[in-house]
């Protein structure tokens, strides 16, 4: 009888086996989308030390004369949502030759505002359009997630604070400086700027790029690496 009873419960716990793999399917999907359906905290920016950047370049430590931000460019960093600041830090530095993060501020999908380059100097994140756009990216590929309506609204919040030190007028992804040259920042976030530039109170589009980029007084990228130079096609950060 006591066997017996033993057998039962063994064979009741053997029907839960087909639903092992739809568990841990659903493990694994909670940890790759976790960063982008969490609850957001409280705005919060996390500075370069706090987030262990490396020290930029030497080069870039004579930044150029305090430029004019009159358009914040919104991209993605099409990596996966959980590599940060210091993940695209490192693949800008040591993949593509820049001399320091190019975006100014990364976004990650629970609301936390990584500090990035230096706003006292150009970003390296838009070809050739660098002069007077203030870069901001979200991490994640948005060709394939959709940012949800917090992740926005922090967007807008971290806006609102810089309009407070830069005479912004405009707001545009990537592919409006660069048409049919990027797929940044996704199909899934690109559609969300015109609403959130109107909520802010600015222009959206390229609009307020006033022109060629001035040639550098000092360099944005390691003179002797030809990494940094433009790939042809469409790229997708
Ligand atoms: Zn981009």
């Amino acid at each position: 009888m006591f066997a017996k009873t033993h057998l039962h419960r063994y064979r009741n716990l053997l029907k839960y086996l087909p639903v092992l793999p739809a568990i841990g399917l659903l493990v694994v999907l909670c940890y790759r989308f976790w960063p982008t359906v969490s609850p957001l905290g409280p705005p919060v920016i996390i500075s370069r030390a706090e987030w262990g950047a490396e020290p930029p370049d030497p080069q870039l430590q004579n930044p150029m004369s305090r430029e004019v931000f009159n358009t914040v460019v919104v991209h993605h960093s099409a990596m996966a949502p959980y590599e940060g600041p210091r993940e695209i830090q490192y693949a800008h530095m040591h993949e593509r030759g820049f001399l320091d993060i190019g975006y100014h501020f990364v976004l990650d999908g629970r609301g936390r505002i990584y500090e990035g380059r230096n706003l006292a100097v150009h970003g390296a994140h838009v070809r050739e359009h660098n002069a007077g756009t203030l870069g901001i990216v979200l991490m994640g590929n948005y060709e394939e997630l959709t940012p949800s309506a917090e992740q926005v609204d922090r967007l807008k919040w971290l806006v609102r604070e810089l309009m407070q030190h830069h005479p912004l007028t405009h707001l545009a992804g990537h592919r409006d400086l660069l048409p049919g040259k990027t797929l940044c920042p996704g199909t899934h976030l690109e559609p969300l700027l015109p609403a959130l530039a109107a909520e802010l109170g600015l222009r959206f589009g390229a609009g307020g790029y006033l022109g060629p980029e001035p040639a550098p007084t000092a360099p944005t990228t390691r003179v002797s690496n030809p990494a940094a130079a433009p790939a042809p096609g469409a790229t997708p950060h």
